[in-house]
């Protein structure tokens, strides 16, 4: 079978939400299915066209066979071919689809139990399960970005939820867009200059939709780890070529417009410190809460933050004197665990807490006497912990208790799921919306702080988008008379 070698990952990511799905069991959900990606003419220009790739970076990372096709879009269909190829070079381009896929204005060529027709306009995608809907011809790649993400989601319910009704016709856009509009739904302008802090899941799909805007400016990319195996179920940017390159240049290098991009390997606190603090814009594409509270905690004078979590993911905006702040929505209220304990509890050692966080903090490889705590906890085979010996001890976690090499995926015991693989559509989906809110920020030189939520269990409801105020009380830094300060002195 043609599937990715990365394909555990996928398994982990498609568990979340179909409980039961194993590796073996996926492989053989995905065998009979394959998917079309029909393209019409008028996907021929830059809408169309970043429709089309965007949603072939989605579905060639899970889908082991898809058929592309196209009616006079100008060879589309030969380069996302070759692209799908260099995502899953295991990938069968051949066959009849079973489920189907229109851009734009074409008419559908399979006999597929499913057809999706996905169109975009400028800020705005349009679906429809009953026909086709045209692509704009502006520079904008936000609705394309948005209906790509949308109908890779449609395309997932198809597969994996058959008996669920696909959403039918529907208009989304993306929420407060429309700063820097130029006639036509072109965006242009300068944002002057960005930073993008994470160049994992969700940064790679920011970096997507900014390096297809035709705004000017320049962007700082920041991260210090290498793309891994498994990063490329959903880092949209990644080929199968890129495991191991350093995630921060190799994100910079997919710029070629009038945004210029730089990569920077290193930490952001570290980057943080050789700016002196001093950022206009910063986009946060972070995994942990405390790496957020930790960039807020510098002051940079606008931020714009992205989540993705079981259930749901959005954006915030930041304005650090009026509204909330990023540590505002972060604030503990109540007991929620950290990753360090949700870790040791896993593993069955809550007792050896201290060690855990130790090797967690340091990055440091698991102790053999650890793995042997470990499997008397849990009352696992010594073998099938051995090889994660001296390996960090995040590894043993992430692919040994969520990834099912060491606990097979569907027994119980399973890791509770705050620390989750997002499906790739939706780590997408949050970065384009990361994008969208970053160009907004730096064309108009000012932000709001509102909270933009999608709840992917509610697909009628789409996008919630409410004020944020800060907390009762002086709890957050943001109230505090001190930082309050620095940050005047700093911006003025
Ligand atoms: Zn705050």
């Amino acid at each position: 079978m043609a599937i990715p070698d990365y394909f555990q990952r996928n398994a982990v990511a498609v568990s979340q939400v179909i409980s039961g799905l194993d590796e073996e069991r996926l492989a053989s959900r995905l065998e009979d299915v394959c998917i079309g990606v029909t393209i019409g003419p008028d996907a021929a220009g830059d809408e169309g066209r970043a429709m089309a790739d965007l949603l072939v970076r989605l579905l060639a990372r899970l889908y082991p066979s898809i058929m592309i096709h196209e009616e006079g879009a100008g060879g589309v269909a030969n380069e996302i071919g070759a692209l799908a190829r260099r995502i899953n070079p295991r990938i069968d381009l051949s066959g009849e689809a079973t489920i189907e896929t229109v851009i734009g204005t074409a008419q559908p060529c399979w006999k597929a139990t499913r057809t999706v027709f996905a169109g975009c306009e400028g800020w705005t995608a349009r679906l429809s399960t009953h026909g086709p809907q045209g692509c704009g011809a502006s520079n904008n790649p936000f609705g394309a970005g948005l209906a790509a993400c949308l109908a890779a989601a449609d395309v997932f319910r198809a597969v994996f939820l058959p008996g669920t009704e696909l959403d039918g016709d529907c208009e989304v856009a993306v929420p407060d867009a429309g700063e820097g509009h130029l006639e036509n739904g072109d965006v242009g302008g300068s944002v002057g200059s960005l930073v993008l802090a994470g160049a994992g899941a969700i940064g790679n799909a920011a970096a997507w939709a900014l390096s297809r805007t035709a705004v000017d400016g320049s962007i700082e990319i920041v991260d210090h780890e290498s793309v891994d195996l498994g990063n490329l179920q959903r880092y949209v940017l990644a080929e199968r070529d890129d495991e191991e390159r350093l995630k921060a240049p190799f994100v910079a290098g997919g710029f070629s417009g009038k945004l210029t991009a730089s990569g920077h390997a290193c930490t952001i606190a570290e980057f943080l410190h050789e700016k002196d603090h001093k950022v206009d814009n910063l986009l946060l594409a972070l995994d942990s809460a405390k790496d957020r509270c930790a960039a807020q905690a510098s002051l940079p004078r606008r931020v714009a933050n992205a989540w993705t979590q079981p259930g749901d993911l959005g954006v915030s905006c930041h304005d650090f004197l009026e509204g909330a702040c990023v540590s505002c929505l972060y604030l503990p209220n109540g007991k929620r665990k950290n990753e360090d304990e949700i870790i040791a509890e896993s593993f069955g050692v809550p007792d050896q807490l201290m060690q855990v966080r130790t090797l967690l903090y340091k990055n440091e490889g698991a102790p053999r006497d650890l793995l042997v705590a470990i499997a008397a906890a849990r009352d696992l085979p010594l073998e099938k912990l051995l090889p994660f010996e001296g390996r960090p001890l995040r590894a043993l976690y992430t692919e040994g208790f969520c990834g099912g090499a060491v606990i097979p995926l569907s027994e119980p015991g399973r890791p509770a799921n705050e620390v989750h693989v997002p499906l790739a559509h939706q780590s997408a989906l949050a970065g384009v919306l990361l994008a969208a809110a970053g160009v907004r920020m730096g064309l108009s030189g000012r932000v709001d702080s509102v909270v933009t939520q999608y709840d992917v269990l509610q697909p009628q409801e789409r996008f919630q988008v409410y004020p944020a105020a800060k907390p009762p009380g002086e709890r957050c830094i943001c109230q505090d008379a001190d930082f309050r300060e620095v940050y005047r002195r700093k911006y003025g």
